[in-house]
């Protein structure tokens, strides 16, 4: 089992430097991928530092490539760059995209996401690398590798929704930042940060899909013993779409303003739906406290009760009740 994870990687590692050759060294690459990236403002240093490529606008162009350097069809289909048709056949998985390669904390190529150049909606934007046996998806944080040793440094991760935010950041000079790229956030996702600190922003989408991940992202965090802070980007904006619109300055001067205790953001984002009506306060409320009740310290637990009074104007004493209610159902 190890010899065959051991291929599993030496085959990644060579599709790596397969989608780098076609990036770089070929006309279509250059002229279409490289473009790409440099119309949404990645300079070639970040494009080299994450290893970025290309994957041909081919049916068959890597799987072929792969066989003649003497790489098993089975470890293609394995590991997800090849598909097989009905007709034992191959066909490579990823045909005219980006490529962004997925590396484990040591550096290892273990996966690859590849985004679309193309603006049809019937195509999906973003294709990813399926699960292998090196590949575990709820194990593994985009840009980790790259961000650990700053994660450490400045006592705080960063965490966004998608891989242009990581390389957008980095190119702003903010290093310490992870993406869980798309899907909702792990435990074990969560672990691996709290490896490198105990504190997290989220820097999530503006958007309906944005909050709604959020709010559960702060719950998993809340759980497993982190400090959560959250800032949302407005009209719809991501924080790569922000720092290419308005620049690394305004970029980094925005999250340090705006980004807010998970508390303070979680109530007013609950607050803004109820138009006053007292049913609908007292729903929020209770959400509120759902969340500090995951917390497993409890003095952190005794000072987000004390803020909520605060907050939402109603006695402590209340909120502790209700508190003790939300224990007693959970145990
Ligand atoms: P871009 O800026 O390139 O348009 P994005 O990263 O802002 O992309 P989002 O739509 O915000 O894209 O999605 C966030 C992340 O979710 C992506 O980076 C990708 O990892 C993942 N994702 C998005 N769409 C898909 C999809 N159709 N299938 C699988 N994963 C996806
Ligand atoms: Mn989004
Ligand atoms: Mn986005
Ligand atoms: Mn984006």
């Amino acid at each position: 089992a190890q010899d065959k994870r051991e291929s599993l990687y030496v085959l990644s590692a060579w599709a790596g430097k397969y989608f780098k050759e076609q990036l770089w060294n070929t006309p279509s690459g250059q002229s279409i991928a490289l473009t790409y990236f440099k119309e949404r403002g990645y300079q070639e240093s970040i494009i080299t530092k994450f290893d970025l490529g290309y994957s041909p606008d081919q049916w068959t162009a890597l799987s072929e490539a792969a066989v003649e350097s003497g790489f098993h069809k089975d470890y293609l289909k394995e590991i997800g760059l090849a598909i097989e048709r009905d007709d034992n056949s191959l066909y490579d998985r990823f045909r005219g995209r980006v490529i962004f390669p997925i590396h484990n904390l040591t550096g290892r190529v273990i996966g690859f996401g590849g985004r679309t150049l193309k603006t049809e909606k019937a195509v999906p934007k973003y294709v990813n690398s399926p699960e292998s046996d090196i590949y575990h998806k709820s194990d593994v944080l985009y840009g980790l590798h790259f961000a650990k040793k700053a994660i450490k440094d400045n006592d705080v991760c960063y965490l966004v929704e998608g891989y242009a935010d990581v390389l957008s950041m980095h190119q702003a000079g903010v290093e310490n930042v992870v993406s869980s790229s798309g899907t909702s956030l792990t435990s074990g996702q969560i672990r691996l940060i709290s490896r490198f600190t105990n504190n997290v922003v989220i820097l999530y989408d503006g958007d309906a899909a944005g909050i709604k991940a959020s709010l559960r992202g702060t719950d998993m965090l809340l759980e497993e013993g982190l400090n959560v802070k959250v800032l949302l980007f407005p009209d719809g904006n991501d924080p790569d779409s922000y720092i290419q619109r308005y620049g690394s300055t305004a970029f980094k001067e925005h999250i340090v303003k705006h980004q807010e205790d998970f508390i303070f953001y979680k109530t007013n984002i609950l607050l803004k739906d109820t138009d006053g009506d007292p049913i609908k306060r007292a729903e929020v409320i209770r959400e509120v406290v759902e969340s500090i009740a995951l917390i497993p310290d409890e003095i952190k637990v005794s000072v987000f009760i004390q803020q909520c009074s605060h907050l939402l104007d109603i006695e402590e004493r209340v909120l502790l009740t209700e508190l003790n209610k939300i224990r007693i159902q959970k145990a």
